[in-house]
C-alpha cells in the first residue's frame, strides 16, 4: 500500500461521485447548452456572492482568464514573489496576457505589506506601465490570510483605482480553517473572504476532489470578458457536464470534511516532535512543511518512497493530507517518518 502525501491533486473520484458523473445531464457547453455546467456556475457564484462564474479545465487557466479580464496588454498587477500566478503557471500573465508582474516579497504569513503593495503602485507617467491589480493567494502554502489583513489590502488596492484577484484554489480550507468545520459557518465564511474581491479562482480538483475543473468568478461584466479568453486558450469545453458534475458533487458532500484533512495534517506534525534534526510548525490546513537538517534530507524523499510513502521536497518536505488519506494511513506514514528520519 502507498500512501500518497505529494498534493491533494491525487484523489480519486468517489463510487458516489462517479455516479453523479454519470447521471449527468449534458449538452454543448460553448453554445452553452450543458444543464449541469451552467447549475455549478450559477451555484458556485451564489455560494460565493458573486454575480457570474465561469467553468474552466484548470486553476491556471482560471487565474489567466481573471487576470487578463482586469489587464490589458503592458498593464501591470502586483503579485507575492511566491504566488502561484506568478512563480508556478509558466508565466502565463506575461506570456500570454502581455501583462507585466510586479512580484513582492511574502511575509512568513503569506502576506504582502501595505507598504510593499502603495509603494509598487506605480504613477501615471508614460515611463511606467500602469498597475492595474492586486492578486493575492489564500491558502498560501497551506495558511489562512487573515480577514483583517484581506479587509486592509484590498482596501488600499481599491482606494488607489485597483482591482483585486483572489487565487483561491484552497479557499475552501482557508474557510474551513476559519470556522472550525462548522458547516454553514464555513460557506459564509468563504463568502465573507471573496467579498473583498472583483474576482476569485476556486479549485475543485484539490481538496474538494473533483477529477478536473476550477471556476472564476465576478460581475458578469469580467465573466463576459473571461468568457472570451477561456475560448482563445482552448478551455471550451462541450459536453463538460460530466465534469461539472463531480465538482457539484463536491461542494454538496467535501467542504465540511476539510476539516478531516485539517485534523490529520496536524496529527502528522505532532507524530514528528522530538525527531532529532527535523522541525515543522503546526499547520492551519493540510499542507504541513517539514524541515530537515542537511544529513537527514539525503535521500530521503526515496527511502520514505520505499517505505511506501509519497512526498515532495528535499531540505524541506511537503506532506499535503486529502480525501483518500485516513486516519490509519497518518499513522502508517509518522511510523515511516519516524523510522527513516
Ligand atoms: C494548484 C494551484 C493552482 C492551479 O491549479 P491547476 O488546476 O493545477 O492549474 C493555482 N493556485 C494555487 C495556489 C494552486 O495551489
Amino acid at each position: 500500500m502507498t500512501i500518497d502525501l505529494r498534493s491533494d491533486t491525487v484523489t480519486r473520484p468517489t463510487a458516489a461521485m462517479r455516479a453523479a458523473m454519470a447521471a449527468a445531464e449534458v449538452g454543448d457547453d460553448v453554445f452553452g447548452d450543458d444543464p449541469t455546467v451552467n447549475a455549478l456556475q450559477d451555484r458556485i457564484a451564489a455560494m460565493l456572492g458573486k454575480e457570474a462564474a465561469l467553468f474552466v479545465p484548470s486553476g491556471t487557466q482560471s487565474n489567466l482568464c481573471g487576470l487578463m479580464a482586469h489587464c490589458q496588454r503592458g498593464e501591470e498587477y502586483l503579485v507575492g514573489q511566491m504566488a502561484h500566478t506568478y512563480r508556478w503557471e509558466g508565466g502565463g500573465a506575461a506570456v500570454l496576457g502581455s501583462i507585466q508582474p510586479q512580484p513582492l516579497p511574502n511575509q512568513d504569513d503569506g502576506t504582502i505589506t501595505l507598504a510593499d503593495i502603495e509603494a509598487n503602485i506605480k504613477p501615471d507617467d508614460a515611463h511606467h506601465p500602469q498597475t492595474r491589480l492586486l492578486a493575492l493567494e489564500n491558502t498560501w502554502s497551506g495558511k489562512v490570510l487573515p480577514m483583517a489583513y484581506l479587509e486592509a489590502a484590498t482596501a488600499l488596492a481599491r482606494s488607489r483605482g485597483l482591482a483585486t484577484h483572489l487565487d483561491g484554489a484552497r479557499l475552501f480550507n482557508a474557510a474551513v480553517a476559519m470556522t472550525a468545520g462548522d458547516g454553514g459557518e464555513a460557506h459564509a465564511a468563504a463568502r465573507a473572504i471573496a467579498s473583498h474581491f472583483d474576482s476569485v479562482s476556486v479549485c475543485f480538483s484539490k481538496g474538494l476532489g473533483a477529477p478536473v475543473g476550477s471556476a472564476l468568478v465576478g460581475s458578469k461584466a469580467l465573466i463576459t470578458r473571461a468568457h472570451r479568453t477561456r475560448k482563445m486558450l482552448g478551455g471550451g469545453m462541450r459536453q463538460a457536464g460530466v465534469l461539472a458534475a463531480a465538482a457539484l458533487h463536491a461542494l454538496e458532500h467535501h467542504i465540511d470534511r476539510l476539516a478531516d484533512d485539517h485534523a490529520n495534517a496536524r496529527r502528522l506534525a505532532e507524530g514528528l516532535k522530538g525527531l532529532p534534526g527535523v522541525r515543522c510548525q503546526m499547520p492551519q490546513t493540510n499542507i504541513l512543511f517539514v524541515d530537515l537538517a542537511p544529513d537527514r534530507a539525503h535521500g530521503a524523499v526515496e527511502r520514505l518512497r520505499e517505505a511506501g510513502m509519497l512526498c515532495t521536497g528535499l531540505y524541506r518536505l511537503r506532506l499535503v493530507t486529502h480525501l483518500d488519506v485516513n486516519a490509519d494511513d497518518i499513522e502508517h506514514a509518522i511510523a515511516a517518518l519516524r523510522r527513516i528520519l
